[in-house]
């Protein structure tokens, strides 16, 4: 049986081919996306790991470094949230919390936990819901917007202070466009992985 692909703007329904790697299969009624073939499990894999490390350098190393007369400042993602949280901005602080630390995180994992195991030829324990979990994670993850509240404050303070990047701001941009690559790749990809390994 051939799968399916319904366009998520007018419903119409698609048999599904197989498009060729960067290409996007379109509606063919109103032209909106449907999906796109980039399918490949070890590039999956390598973007993932790069999010990884990238979170792991976003959360260890300063956002940046200011110096405000001749004493110097580094500014961290966790200072960012305890600073947040001490100025009373306790919504803030959680929503730094969630969208660059939890969601990300917890996305990681999940596809660390489904991508590992398939490349390996293996079936990964629950895969359909770790799959859903995914799904349902996904509007959680604001790092775009909170990369741009980044950008903007470090521009502001520029004419403060003398600001300089740190690796901390290096690891949120990388981990924004990692998991924006994965956000990307086609889920069908991994389901039809784990149809292999299973039969
Ligand atoms: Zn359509």
């Amino acid at each position: 049986m051939g799968e399916l692909a319904i366009c998520r703007y007018c419903d119409t329904v698609h048999r599904r081919a197989d498009v060729s790697v960067r290409a996007t299969a379109r509606c063919v009624r109103c032209g909106s996306p449907l999906y796109h073939g980039n399918a490949d499990l070890s590039a999956m894999l390598a973007v993932a790991l790069t999010a990884t490390i990238a979170f792991v350098i976003a959360n260890a190393f300063p956002l940046m470094t200011m110096s405000v007369n001749g004493r110097q400042t580094e500014a961290t993602l966790w200072g960012a949230i305890v600073a947040s949280y001490d100025q009373e901005l306790p919504l803030v602080a959680a929503a730094l919390t969630i969208s660059l630390i939890v969601a990300p995180l917890i996305e990681i994992v999940l596809l660390l936990s489904v991508l590992v195991p398939l490349r390996a030829g293996a079936r990964p324990l629950g895969f359909s819901w770790i799959m859903r979990a995914i799904h349902i994670m996904r509007p959680w993850r604001m790092v775009e917007v909170f990369l741009l509240g980044v950008v903007v404050a470090v521009v502001k303070l520029m004419g403060l202070a003398s600001t300089v990047p740190g690796w901390g701001s290096f690891g949120v941009i990388v981990m924004t466009f990692a998991l924006a690559t994965l956000g990307s790749f086609d889920p069908v990809a991994l389901w039809r992985r784990a149809d292999e390994v299973r039969a």
